[in-house]
């Protein structure tokens, strides 16, 4: 690499400082690397910041969904209606349990599921709804909430994205009957591996606790195993982390809002380029990652093509889930059947994004951006 050619930058990055590496560290020097009070008291400051009950920190957002699925009783044939437009694992939980994914199209505007096709795809096999707060902004979880006291589901929100978001002025999580923060080093708050599962259902508490260490009985003796679990604990060593990031909660989104509003304000002049904003009834958008939409005549490939020879990586969040290659395999799934969804998917792209992002980076995103598309005009015009 020639001197003058800038290093690239990071896509997203966790934001850790001396306190949380003490903390790590103190935790490697009391010799109590698991089932401990980092845990605990992790739990209990994810839910309290939630205005939930109960939080019950398990090995990662996956498995905490993994976990829900089964509480909401799914199983062989069972149907669970969600959303094609996320991460793969908010469906995965569902195959688990030998569920099935009912996938429904989004809304153009927010880019969540879309309530009124939710309530059309319920049957008798439906348990559960599961709604995936996509980038940190709410879904419609009024109408969601009444589609499911109409039919007795239970609804899941999968908040993996979404900590600190809120919906009609309340934080998303404990909204239905559980939610899911996940914690992998790209989100709000990072543990390394990890999440919470919250619930204001004191009985779902007991059982989280119980299926994430094996099964083991809540009053019984440590070997007494009373059902089938799983080891989906939270070691401590990422509990502390987990402590010492919560512990600044306000400060890491207000940076990551600070970030997300830099971008929009640099963007709004990019022609063919629109920005998120936040959606109907969401009172706080928890930026994620930042995604901005290209006008439908503008190649989003070949811009974030020209973008990676800068040194600027971008990514395709999301490519649908029905449209993976094991989907379509195994369920025969093909494009064109969530056409909102494939729309939005093939029109955006993530920018680099994380709470240290600095404005001269932002600058250089921003520029490359721009330099990208004149060159696409440029090709296409032949000069
Ligand atoms: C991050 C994420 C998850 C959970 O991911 P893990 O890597 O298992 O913690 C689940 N759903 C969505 C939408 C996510 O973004």
């Amino acid at each position: 690499m020639s001197p003058a050619e800038p290093a690239t930058l990071q896509m997203s990055a966790p934001d850790i400082n001396d306190d949380d590496i003490a903390r790590v560290v103190e935790v490697l020097r009391s010799g109590r690397l698991s089932i401990g009070p980092c845990v605990d008291k992790f739990e209990a400051m994810v839910a309290e910041y939630v205005g939930a009950r109960h939080g019950v920190a398990v090995a990662n957002g996956t498995a905490g969904l993994h976990l829900c699925m089964r509480l909401a009783g799914v199983e062989a044939d069972s149907e669970v209606v969600t959303s094609p437009f996320s991460f793969v694992a908010s469906s995965n939980c569902i195959l688990y349990e030998r569920g099935k994914p009912i996938f429904v199209d989004i809304d153009e505007e927010t880019f969540n599921i879309d309530p009124e096709q939710a309530a059309a795809a319920v049957g008798s096999r439906t348990r559960a709804l599961l709604p995936i707060h996509v980038f940190g902004r709410p879904a419609a979880m009024a109408e969601l909430s009444a589609v499911a006291a109409k039919h007795s589901l239970v609804v899941v929100e999968d908040a993996c994205e979404a900590l600190g978001a809120e919906y009609r002025g309340r934080k998303v999580g404990p909204l239905g009957k559980a939610g899911v923060f996940a914690f992998y080093p790209n989100k709000q708050i990072t543990t390394g591996e990890g999440a919470v599962v919250v619930t204001d259902d004191d009985r779902w508490a007991r059982q989280l606790r119980s299926l994430r260490n094996h099964g083991r009985g809540e009053m019984g003796g440590w070997l007494d195993h009373e059902r089938l679990g799983f080891n989906y604990r939270l070691d401590e060593m990422s509990a502390a982390l987990g402590v010492s990031q919560m512990s600044r909660i306000d400060a890491l989104l207000g940076l990551r809002d600070a970030v997300a509003a830099r971008y929009h304000e640099r963007l709004r002049h990019v022609d063919g380029v629109r920005t998120l904003a936040p959606a109907r009834d969401t009172t706080r958008m928890s930026w994620f990652v930042y995604i901005i939409r290209f006008d439908d005549d503008l190649p989003r490939d070949e811009i974030a093509q020209r973008l990676a020879a800068m040194g600027i990586p971008t990514r395709n969040y999301f490519p649908p889930i029905h449209l993976q290659s094991f989907y379509r395999q195994q369920y025969g799934y093909r494009a064109g059947q969530f056409p909102v969804a494939e729309r939005v998917s093939s029109s955006t792209l993530a920018l680099p994004f994380h709470a240290r992002l600095g404005e001269s980076e932002i600058e250089r995103v921003c520029a490359g951006l721009a330099e990208a598309i004149d060159a696409v005009a440029r090709r296409r015009s032949g000069r």
